[in-house]
């Protein structure tokens, strides 16, 4: 299994270095042919500007959109964001993130088809049966377009993550209500990810996030390109390079549980190696990360006195998006603002994901914060 990453500090030179890693894995034509329709799932989580690094960068899809049309392909944008799926939501959402202008003197065009195609998934855990949108049961191949980034709930959001966005709208906070177990929620993402299953996975690490990801921590010039057919050795991988330990991963974890990451120990990696030189230094993990190492001499101590916990900040504008995204309707508005019931709160963090203020922060708990190996 190969991973090929490249380092590339500025999308100035993102067509010649997406060239060379997808080169070093075999080239793009190894996967795209002529006439195939492509369909692109980029990182769209919500409506956020290049500049803040929640999203796949539309010069990355740009470049990308010049190689598939270089080979004759046509590419097709695609996502369902942290939002209703619904087109005149996504014309806002693309033209936001600059996916309008990424598609522009392509053969290219952006996705408003919002519905839905249910696949059977034989090797899931639970989503044995799902519905997906539907453009990407339609494509000829599929290409997964992550960010690199921490994130809240899960620890890291990459290629396998990514693909939580083939699931339509609001049915992703359904799944969140579901599946409130950390474990269980990271066998139903590795679940969704089979289902669709794209056939190549390329991540946008040159401009990243660390710090209370996936949408308002902090920006950072990674200053990486990963690609490979495999999302999980490229997950390995990233979260290697990002000096993050990959037992702290549960999708990793579960993967590797399941028998998608038993190669891990002999990914080649054909342009840089990870080692001392090419780790990202100084990474920031969320503020929740005290809660996935809740076990050993603290698994005893009442959830309740480990568990961090969501507040509003004065950067709330009283909107009602958080309430009405809530999967356990554990916020309502009082005076027009909101608060938040810890008691049924199950730390899925879409709050913090998806304010458009950047108004809900993490506390960490103070228990946690003194036994946590993780103080950053
Ligand atoms: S926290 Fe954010 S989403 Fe919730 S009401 Fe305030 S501004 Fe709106
Ligand atoms: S309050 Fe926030 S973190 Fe808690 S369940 Fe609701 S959306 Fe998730």
């Amino acid at each position: 299994m190969k991973v090929g990453i490249v380092k590339c500090e500025t999308y100035d030179d993102v067509l010649a270095k997406l060239r060379e890693c997808l080169d070093s894995i075999g080239g793009l034509g190894t996967f795209v042919k002529k006439g195939m329709k492509v369909a692109l799932k980029v990182n769209l989580v919500m409506g956020k500007k290049p500049e803040v690094a929640a999203t796949t960068h539309p010069l990355f899809v740009s470049a990308l959109c010049t190689l598939i049309d270089e080979i004759g392909a046509k590419s097709l944008i695609v996502e369902s964001p942290g939002n209703l799926y619904k087109p005149e939501v996504l014309k806002g959402i693309y033209k936001i993130t600059e996916m309008t202008k990424a598609v522009e003197g392509h053969n290219a065009t952006l996705n408003f088809d919002v519905d839905s195609a249910e696949v059977e998934n034989p090797d899931a855990v639970y989503l044995k049966k799902l519905a997906i949108l539907k453009p990407l049961t339609e494509a000829d191949l599929i290409i997964n377009l992550p960010k690199m980034k921490t994130h809240c709930q899960m620890v890291y959001t990459g290629a396998v993550k990514n693909m939580f966005g083939s699931i339509p709208g609001l049915a992703k906070m359904e799944m969140h209500f579901r599946m409130p177990d950390y474990s269980h929620f990271a066998d139903t993402l590795i679940d969704i990810f089979l289902a669709s299953k794209p056939q190549l996975s390329i991540m946008d690490g040159i401009m990243g996030m660390d710090g209370d990801g996936p949408t308002s921590g902090r920006v950072r010039n990674f200053g990486f390109i990963l690609a490979s057919e495999n999302a999980f050795a490229l997950d390995y991988s990233a979260v290697k390079l990002m000096g993050i330990d990959p037992e702290k991963v549960r999708v990793l974890v579960n993967a590797e549980k399941r028998g998608l990451l038993d190669f891990k120990d002999s990914i080649e990696y054909p342009l840089l190696k990870i080692d001392d030189t090419t780790k990202i230094k100084d990474i920031k993990l969320p503020s929740s990360m005290n809660i996935h190492f809740a076990g050993g001499i603290i698994k005893n101590i009442a959830e309740s006195l480990i568990k961090p916990k969501v507040f509003f900040t004065d950067r709330c504008k009283a909107c009602g998006y958080c309430a009405k995204i809530c999967p356990a309707k554990a916020i309502t508005l009082v005076d027009k603002r909101p608060v938040a019931d810890n008691k049924k709160c199950i730390r899925c963090f879409c709050c913090h994901e998806l304010c458009p203020h950047a108004a809900v922060e993490i506390k960490k708990n103070f228990i946690m914060s003194i036994l946590s190996p993780h103080k950053n």
